[in-house]
């Protein structure tokens, strides 16, 4: 089943009030969360839309049935390019983060790790999660990602933290399922979700086996709690003035209050030793979504850009040619990255296809450490009127309107509407609420940049760079290169051939 958006909100809007926004508790057609709403309505359209099936859709490998892209389980490289080219067109559309990719995220990690844990351990997760996959593609149900715990004290692992609650943990195992307790924060989308997926944030010891703990769960069960802080660009926008004003973010803390889960939505119960495996399946695959989200990010900054030097008129000299082009640079090397994870990927012995590790992270790293830069460029193109700019009222009142017309025009082959629309349009990508969120989780999403070093480290050959150093500097009378050349394609014959291996790993 493929849900429409009114489906989608029917769904919504009968959930449970566990909302709370700014001392509030409120359901989930409070105005504040509508724009986060809107980004998922262009998700459920795209999938509606028959231009775009076989991108937003996909046809699904437990049923075979035609379902949203974003509750499928990748098969094969060409349905990690799909989803990187539909997060792409879809971050085009809302002017930014479509929310959708760290459900699809988490999907994936969970199909591979139970797997993988039924394999080493004997028990029964892999098929639990496929069931519940089953009933989660067919009713088209949208989930989010929590896995960032609250952390507490940073250098403590969660057994040893002074608050238990720093980590979501198993407080009690039943014969049917699990009660849990704890804290997640930074949950993007949770507050208009369906459901959450739940997955340890952390490589885990023994000590800590009660956070070693993944489900699945609705949004509004009994004992979560949503603290939820909207982000969109301004109360006195008119939502309706431009298609950016209409989109926005919404992120909780998400409060697990002795929560029930039932047994057959447990997907890791005390499996210690899987927690480091689970924590980077998730983040490997995010990093791979960026490589869709962040190219688009840049496009719309790179519009934004030329608009400025346009309406500043500025758009033909030398150095703001060079500087637009700093963006071309950055979105297609991040793409070219996710093109590579995706071509050089993995079937894992879930069937799920997994990005190639080294190229989602390095991709997910050039696009972190550019994306203050990027902000600069269109700050330095723009000059400060995106951070001084009057407010809109002032444009249109008799007494000021008559000063403002001739101050917003810069370049004389613009209209004073337009060029305002352009300030405006400038001002709500610079230097908004909107702006701060995505320089942050430009840096933060996926995990702080430290993480992306620290895969890097675990999976990258250094020591095949130093021997091949040796052989060069001549210390070494020899050097072996065959292992260098293990990157072939996955792919021997076809991008969609489901049984694809790696057959030269
Ligand atoms: C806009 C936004 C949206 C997000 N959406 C989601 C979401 O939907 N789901 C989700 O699960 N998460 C989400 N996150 C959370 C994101 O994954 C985290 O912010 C990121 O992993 C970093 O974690 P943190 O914020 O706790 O920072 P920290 O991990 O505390 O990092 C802060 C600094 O402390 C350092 N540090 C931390 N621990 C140690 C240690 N033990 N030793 C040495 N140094 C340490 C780090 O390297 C870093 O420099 C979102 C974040 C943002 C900003």
């Amino acid at each position: 089943m493929l849900r429409t958006k009114e489906q989608y909100h029917d769904g919504l809007f009968g959930m449970r009030h566990n909302i709370h926004i700014g001392g509030e508790k409120v359901g989930r057609e409070d105005h504040r969360i509508r724009p986060g709403i809107n980004v998922l309505d262009v998700t459920f359209d795209l999938a509606q839309d028959p231009k775009w099936k076989g991108l937003a859709t996909a046809t699904s490998s437990i049923t075979g049935e035609e379902i949203n892209r974003w509750a499928h389980l990748p098969q094969n490289p060409y349905d990690l390019l799909q989803k990187q080219k539909l997060i792409r067109l879809a971050a085009r559309r809302v002017g930014g983060c479509i929310q959708k990719c760290m459900g699809h995220d988490a999907i994936s990690a969970l199909a591979i790790c139970t797997k993988e844990i039924d394999d080493a351990k004997g028990t029964d997760y892999h098929s639990r999660f496929m069931n519940y996959m089953k009933n989660y593609q067919q009713r088209d149900l949208d989930g989010c990602c929590a896995q960032t715990d609250s952390k507490g004290d940073r250098t403590k692992r969660p057994s040893e933290q002074v608050n238990p609650d720093a980590y979501v943990h198993i407080v009690e195992e039943r014969k049917d399922g699990i009660i849990v307790s704890g804290v997640k924060m930074s949950i993007t989308q949770v507050a208009y979700a369906d459901e959450i997926f739940v997955l340890p944030t952390r490589a885990l010891m023994e000590d800590d086996r009660n956070f070693a703990v993944a489900f699945a769960i609705p949004a509004d069960a009994e004992g979560i709690s949503l603290i939820t802080r909207p982000v969109w660009l301004r109360e006195k926008d008119d939502p309706e003035a431009t298609p950016f004003c209409r989109y926005g973010v919404s992120d909780s803390v998400v409060v697990f209050d002795n929560v029930f889960v039932p047994k057959e939505r447990v997907f890791m119960c005390r499996e210690w030793e899987f927690g480091r495996r689970i924590a980077l399946l998730f983040a490997d695959s995010h990093r791979h979504s960026y490589s869709g989200c962040k190219p688009g990010a840049s496009d719309i900054l790179c519009g934004a850009t030329a608009l400025a030097a346009e309406a500043n008129n500025i758009q033909k000299i030398s150095h703001v040619r060079e500087k637009l082009s700093e963006y071309a640079g950055a979105a297609e090397l991040a793409y070219a990255a996710g093109v590579a994870a995706a071509v050089y990927g993995d079937k894992t012995a879930s069937g799920v296809f997994f990005p190639n590790k080294i190229y989602a992270n390095v991709g997910r790293r050039l696009t972190g450490e550019l994306i203050y830069h990027e902000y600069n460029i269109l700050t330095e193109i723009a000059g400060g009127i995106a951070a001084t700019l009057p407010f809109d009222g002032d444009f249109h009142a008799a007494d000021t309107k008559k000063y403002l017309d001739k101050f917003i025009v810069r370049n004389p082959k613009l209209s004073p509407e337009v060029s305002l629309k352009i300030w405006k349009f400038v001002e709500s990508i610079g230097a908004s609420p909107m702006s701060a969120w995505y320089e942050v989780a430009g840096v933060h999403g996926g995990g702080s940049p430290i993480m992306e070093t620290i895969a890097l480290n675990l999976d990258y050959d250094f020591d095949e760079k130093k021997r091949l150093g040796r052989y060069l500097a001549g210390i070494d009378a020899e050097f072996d290169d065959s292992q260098a050349l293990k990157l072939e394609p996955t792919f021997g014959c076809s991008l969609l051939d489901n049984e694809g291996q790696n057959k030269n790993k």
